[in-house]
């Protein structure tokens, strides 16, 4: 099943996604990529595109409500690893709901989180 993140990216253009200046500073061992944020005020930096009237973070790849992906994932600021879909650990998320609202999806339910029937289950990744 893919994931519903994958389908959506919803909230990557949706909020203003604003985070502190030094999660773009590699000497403190910031990951964000400096070219890809810009100045908010002078504590916080945003990702581009997402202060725009309508916004879409310029890391964001595909079309929204049918595939995506983060082409910074494992550099990504940490607010973008705070937000949660919904229902994926058992709870609403209003963050998710909200945005995918805003661009005309349907809201997440438990529903989508379970392996259609026959589904093989993934092996487990190796350990090192
Ligand atoms: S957290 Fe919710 S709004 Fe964001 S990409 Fe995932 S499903 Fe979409
Ligand atoms: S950095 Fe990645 S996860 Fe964060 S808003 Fe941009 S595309 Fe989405």
């Amino acid at each position: 099943m893919a994931h519903p993140c994958q389908r959506c990216g919803a909230c990557c253009a949706h909020f203003r996604v604003a985070f502190h200046w030094s999660e773009a500073e590699a000497f403190l061992g910031g990951t964000v990529p400096p070219e890809l944020a810009e100045t908010l005020d002078p504590h916080r930096l945003v990702m581009r595109g997402t202060q725009a009237s309508q916004p879409r973070c310029a890391a964001l790849h595909g079309t929204v409500g049918e595939a995506v992906s983060c082409g910074i994932y494992e550099r990504r600021p940490s607010v973008c690893r705070e937000v949660v879909p919904s229902w994926e650990s058992g709870a609403p998320s209003l963050q998710c709901d909200k945005a995918r609202l805003a661009h005309g999806l349907q809201l997440l339910t438990p529903e989508d989180w379970l392996d259609p029937p026959g589904a093989e289950t993934p092996p487990l990744p190796q350990s090192a």
